[in-house]
């Protein structure tokens, strides 16, 4: 399938990003990656923590309090609960919607879906992410739901709409400090939050080598 061209570099390497399963990357500041999504109906859930310090972390409240908009874009760089930016968006050849309302999927949310126990969550994934690093923290922050197509109607209700983004489309997201990425392949297959065929599909992740110095 045909993949969008990037402007943003060489790829240091790649990881699959399974369907329905999760992984988190540390980013120095400066560095940038590629998320890829290989299908086009895929959301992936984001976190971004401080490396060194998770208790500041990407948050959604205050990213939607500094610039007022409920979607994140090139725009809108990704703040913290300290309200600076540690993550930018800074090429997204997507639909754009990137939303910032919803919370993450959850044990409790397929138990009252009925789903069977056991279902894979993104919150689930989020904590096996960084518990792979080493890594935990005692609470599920909100994540920021790239290519998941959440719109507000004008009387307030939220319309969760079916995915809008291109196979092959991609997000290159710099680190403006040193963090640590989460992201999970969201394993939703009981609503049509990743397409009408409810099926949870494999992203990719590049690791963009660092600019030559000359060009930095
Ligand atoms: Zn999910």
């Amino acid at each position: 399938m045909a993949e969008s061209r990037s402007t943003a570099g060489d790829v240091e390497r790649s990881v699959v990003l399974p369907a329905g399963y999760g992984k988190a990357i540390r980013l120095q500041a400066g560095r940038r990656l590629r998320l890829v999504n290989l299908h086009g109906v895929q959301a992936v859930d984001l976190w971004a923590f401080v490396d060194g310090d998770p208790g500041e972390y990407l948050s959604m409240e205050h990213f939607r309090s500094v610039h007022s908009v409920v979607w994140a874009t090139t725009a809108t760089p990704l703040v913290s609960n300290a309200r600076r930016a540690i993550v930018t968006i800074v090429e997204d050849t997507s639909s754009g919607r990137h939303d910032t309302l919803l919370c993450p999927c959850n044990e409790p949310l397929y138990r009252q879906l009925g789903a069977p126990a056991g279902h894979r969550s993104c919150a689930d994934n989020l904590h096996e992410g960084l518990a792979d690093l080493g890594l935990a923290v005692p609470f599920t922050p909100a994540s920021l739901n790239l290519f998941m197509c959440v719109e507000v109607r004008a009387d307030g209700s939220i319309d969760r709409r079916l995915p809008s983004s291109s196979p092959g489309s991609h997000l290159v997201l710099q680190a403006e400090v040193d963090v640590v990425l989460a992201f999970s392949c969201c394993p939703q297959d009981i609503t049509p939050i990743n397409g009408p065929e409810r099926t949870p599909r494999d992203c990719r992740i590049d690791i963009l080598a660092p600019p030559p110095e000359d060009a930095r």
